[in-house]
């Protein structure tokens, strides 16, 4: 049977290979840890999912509006003012089904083929996909450890072109946990600035994930005159532990938004009726629940950073946020390699070694576009995280032992 052109500009994801080798290995009775996985090892807090059954219960199971509920979209408009400083009517916000959806819905509405999309690398490894899906082209610009996996303005100014579209911005980022500081998303702006066609997407999905003192910013805290010209994406997913619900929002310019609104009305209508109501259970309810969330995270991080830069041929920054850390494995790459303990010198041959010999799954750099990384989640306990670290050592260390 014939398939839409469109499929084959997706390419395998290498996130899902890895999970598959996992699961195979726990099918055969293996003990592994999954350090592969991005979301919140935590439940969704009670009065959150109280809302919901009192949702259902109540009858509240049909259709609403395409855009999100009146109600909710009310809460998403107070909480860019609360936690953002950001102001927007009910006309520049839409509630999806989570970021991704949002994210979709934004390229679907803005991208035609041709079109150029600046990606910074590393990148969550959705955006390249769902901007190949619209026949865009995905423009990638490195920033590896050298630069802390931050695009610097200069690079930007380079990448624009005619064709250019948009500009993704994830801070703090999936995979890398990097922040931009005021200063550089400044520098980034001034550069915006001269190109107002360039649609700026600010993910801001993991802004209350923070380890240090510095309040969250996104590039229109910095310079409101790109108000204009961006599109700001959320969720509820990873803040509230909801990735299962599926709500995720956005606000932007209205014309951007209608656009979007009509998509999203010839593809899921709505999004949930219920997980809505727990949305705005979530976004209106006490924001203590997010804290003791962020302090395991935080602990997890502390103990793990150390520790990997600790492991001979592995160099790790300390993140600003979210729940990963993005580990530099070159060196410890060519030192398997040499001693024929990788028959690839490249980092998926690097996590396999490591699921193999140490049974515990981490994701390669190149799954986000940058090769010579691991990337492990924090999404899991203390005690498994310091497992897996130990067998991850155990199993980079003994190439160290033999190459003496
Ligand atoms: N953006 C980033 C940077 C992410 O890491 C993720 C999820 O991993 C998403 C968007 C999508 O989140 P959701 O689960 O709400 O679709």
């Amino acid at each position: 049977m014939k398939l839409a052109q469109r499929t084959l500009a997706i390419k395998p994801a290498i996130l899902q290979a890895v999970t598959t080798k996992a699961n195979r290995l726990k099918a055969l009775g293996h003990d592994v840890i999954g350090l592969g996985v991005g979301e919140p090892d935590f439940d969704t807090p009670r009065h959150i999912k109280d809302a919901a059954i009192a949702a259902i219960n109540g009858g509240f199971t049909k259709y609403t509006a395409v855009d999100g509920t009146p109600s909710l979209k009310q809460a998403v408009i107070n909480k860019f003012r609360r936690d953002n400083q950001l102001e927007y009517t009910p006309r520049q916000i839409i509630v999806s089904c989570g970021g991704k959806h949002s994210f979709f819905n934004i390229v679907q509405a803005t991208i035609d083929p041709g079109d150029e999309v600046i990606i910074p690398a590393p990148y969550w490894a959705s955006f390249p996909d769902i901007v190949a899906l619209a026949g865009g082209i995905p423009v990638i610009v490195q920033a590896d450890i050298a630069q802390a996996f931050k695009i610097s303005p200069a690079q930007l100014e380079q990448a624009i072109t005619p064709q250019t579209r948009m500009l993704i911005l994830n801070s703090p980022s999936n995979p890398t946990g990097a922040i931009y500081s005021r200063d550089e998303l400044a520098g980034l702006a001034q550069v915006l600035l001269r190109h107002p066609r360039v649609l700026i997407v600010s993910d801001d999905m993991y802004e209350h994930i923070l380890f240090g003192d510095q309040a969250f910013v996104n590039i229109l805290n910095v310079c409101p005159d790109l108000y204009g010209q961006t599109v700001i994406m959320n969720a509820v997913s990873k803040t509230y532990a909801m990735t299962g619900w599926r709500i995720g929002f956005a606000a932007g310019p209205e014309e951007i938004v209608a656009a979007m609104v009509n998509v999203q009305s010839q593809s899921t209508s709505n999004p949930t009726s219920i997980a809505q109501v727990a949305a705005e259970a979530a976004l209106n309810g006490d924001q203590a629940c997010i804290q003791p969330m962020v302090r395991a995270f935080r602990e997890r991080h502390d103990f793990a950073v150390p520790w990997l830069n600790s492991i001979g041929g592995v160099r790790c920054l300390p993140a600003g946020g979210a729940f990963y850390a993005f580990a530099d494995v070159r060196e410890a790459i060519r030192r398997l390699h040499e001693n024929r303990l990788l028959e690839k010198s490249d980092d998926v041959a690097f996590s396999d070694y490591i699921l193999e010999t140490a049974k515990v799954s981490v994701v390669p750099g190149s799954a986000f576009g940058t090769d010579g990384y691991m990337r492990i989640s924090f999404a899991t306990s203390m005690e498994n995280l310091q497992e897996a670290l130990r067998r991850i050592r155990l199993a980079v260390e003994c190439a160290v032992v033999k190459a003496s």
